[in-house]
């Protein structure tokens, strides 16, 4: 293999500039050899297993106007919607029904839902579901809020840091959003006792070999429990809406750096992958990932959480979802569990 590539696998660590040299050669890189040693490494950790994660996308509604993303405030073309507690149990009773052990919250930065109101639905879904873990995607808040959601029983948190480059974070997010702070709500995740995800987006506007091998660094230095990385899909409604997307070869090439990187990490093969190609999230678990997050949102407001354009499963039924990636998952080698499938990485506290 890349001697690179060999040091990274015995080291879980590479310095800046040769994470930077990695990344230029990346087309040299046998692809084919790298994804097979992913697969064998995850095989030693988390084996065969692949674990679900119910995702609600409770609330589209958003303060923010993150420039590749379309649910940002500026969009007049979506309907928006948010849902009930009541409607947020039910989708939750549907998912244990079909074998879920963890719920993931996902929302726009809404704060109509405020700190209380969503301690009493974490609240809620614990005591109905004691087997299952809570995860939360809600964006950016104090740490006395992170603080109280742990306490109401939440158990991890995914806040991607999107990029690792301040002026790269500053073109793709408005003026009044800024790395420090996206990096310190990660620190105060941390340090409250969550599992914490963060990731990046692959192939984003003005990404450069640079700027991705700041996020390899970030991430092996932060060392997180779960890594979400997708391609850029350009959104029609965003400033966004020309730039070329990001591909299936350099997502799954990141996808497989990523398991060498941190061998314990839960990785997703995520819906943005499945999205660009028909095939992609099972690439995505052959290059190294563990995870996938079906839809568990209402079938009416699924079509309504639009990131990005031709995004998948807005119409299937939850239950077809299941047994569709069962089917697939089965076929390609690789067996979906009813597990909580917690990080092996051990949380601060
Ligand atoms: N408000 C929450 C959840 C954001 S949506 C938060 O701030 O964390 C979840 C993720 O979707 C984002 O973190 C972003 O990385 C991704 N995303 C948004 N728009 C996208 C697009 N056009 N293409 C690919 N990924 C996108």
């Amino acid at each position: 293999m890349e001697p690179l590539l060999d040091r990274l696998q015995k080291s879980h660590a590479l310095s800046l500039d040769e994470w930077e040299a990695l990344i230029r050669n990346k087309e040299k890189i046998d692809r084919e050899v790298l994804y097979r040693e992913a697969d064998r490494v995850r095989r030693k950790t988390y084996g065969d297993k692949i674990f679900l994660r119910g995702l609600i996308e409770f609330s589209n509604y958003c303060k923010n106007d993150c420039l590749y993303c379309g649910i940002r405030r500026s969009n007049e073309n979506i309907e928006r919607y948010r849902l009930s507690k009541n409607e947020i149990l039910n989708c939750c009773r549907l998912g244990h029904n079909l074998g879920y052990k963890t719920f993931v919250l996902q929302s726009g930065e809404d704060f109509y839902y405020d700190t209380d109101k969503i301690s009493d639905i974490i609240r809620s879904i614990k005591k109905e579901f004691p087997d299952c873990a809570v995860t939360l995607s809600l964006g950016e808040r104090d740490k006395k809020t992170y603080e109280a959601w742990f306490d109401a029983g939440a158990d991890r948190y995914l806040l991607r840091h999107e990029t690792a480059d301040k002026a790269h974070y500053r073109k793709l997010h408005p003026p009044e959003l800024g790395l420090d702070s996206r990096l310190k709500a990660l620190e105060d995740l941390k340090a409250t006792g969550y599992q914490v995800g963060t990731g990046f987006i692959v192939g984003s506007p003005y990404q450069e070999a640079s700027t991705l091998a700041k996020d390899l660094y970030f991430i092996q230095s932060f060392r997180p429990h779960m890594i979400g990385i997708g391609p850029f899909i350009p959104q029609s409604d965003t400033p966004f809406r020309n730039k070329e997307p990001g591909t299936l070869e350099d997502t799954l090439f990141f996808v497989a750096l990523l398991r060498l990187l941190l061998p314990e990490a839960l990785i997703p093969a995520t819906t943005a992958l499945g999205t660009i190609h028909p095939l992609g999230r099972e690439m995505g678990i052959k290059a190294g990932a563990n995870v996938l997050m079906p839809n568990l949102s209402p079938g009416e407001v699924r079509d309504k959480y639009l990131l990005y354009d031709n995004k998948i499963c807005t119409g299937d039924e939850a239950a077809e979802c299941r047994n569709c990636l069962e089917n697939r998952i089965g076929k390609i080698g690789y067996k979906i569990v009813n597990e909580r499938g917690d990080s092996l990485i051990p949380t601060t506290v």
